[in-house]
């Protein structure tokens, strides 16, 4: 199994607009991170969790040329705006493409993508999706997920595990329920978006400190805001947990 990760940034992206801030001015291309998403590929299929915004230039530039499956954390803006450009991959494989969410996050969907849903529409163009709500563990292509309940706010969204992986890109805490389902990680890509405390997301030293009570091997921070510098904040991290970037690739 490959993960790339085709976003890293937070809701806003790093650059921000119109901000002249020394992250969003850095010429280091580990600070230019683009909404979040992970594209997960394996026996020659491929996955993406959420379709952000950049979907499309997230898949030009990884060579993205098949899609399996989407699936959904949530509904925010930068998780689902670039669900219309999979279309693509339905007019080449011929197939509605699989898409997966929770109750909530697919009547979100069905009304922000409302005519990709109505079955009357007649001038074509139009992706076909085949929804499946997730009410726990699934499959597709054969690889087992499971969905992972976490706070985001005052919502409860999904964060998802895979073998011995989990991506968990927007969290403000975790269930103890949760909790039990993370034991035995290899890896764990978790939320870390700045020092400051925000309602919805963790801090860096909330994160670290999820990564520390897990004791897992390898941990990656996602959702990243302006806030962060790529190489001053690693130079802080404990060896094992790095800021992940775009286009980062791991081989499990
Ligand atoms: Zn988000
Ligand atoms: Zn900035
Ligand atoms: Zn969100």
């Amino acid at each position: 199994m490959k993960l790339t990760f085709l976003g890293t940034g937070t809701s806003s992206g790093v650059p921000t607009l119109a901000c002249h801030c020394r992250v969003c001015t850095s010429p280091d291309p580990h600070d230019k991170r683009t909404r979040p998403s992970l594209l997960i590929r394996f026996n020659d299929h491929a996955i993406v969790v959420d379709t952000t915004p950049d979907f499309r230039t997230q898949g030009l530039r990884e060579g993205l040329e098949r899609l399996d499956a989407v699936l959904f954390t949530h509904s925010h803006a930068d998780h689902i705006l670039g669900l219309d450009d999979v279309r693509v991959f339905y007019f080449r494989q011929q197939k509605p493409i699989p898409i997966y969410a929770d109750a909530q996050c697919m009547k979100d969907i069905q009304r922000t993508f409302k005519y990709i849903f109505d079955g009357d529409y007649p001038f074509g163009g139009v992706a076909r999706l085949d929804p499946h709500l997730i009410d726990g563990p699934f499959k597709v292509e054969g690889l087992e997920v499971i969905p992972v309940p976490v706070m985001h706010g005052n919502q409860l969204i999904l964060g998802f595990r895979i073998n011995g992986v989990a991506y968990l890109t927007d969290v403000s805490e975790i269930p103890e329920s949760s909790y039990a389902l993370l034991q035995g990680l290899e890896v764990l890509i978790l939320d870390a978006l700045r020092p400051k405390p925000h309602p919805t997301h963790l801090t860096l030293e909330q994160a670290l400190a999820v990564m520390e009570r897990l004791k897992v091997p390898s941990g990656y921070f996602t959702h990243i805001a302006h806030d962060l510098g790529h190489e001053a904040t690693n130079a802080q991290l404990p060896p094992h947990v790095r800021l992940a970037y775009d286009g980062l690739e791991l081989e499990l």
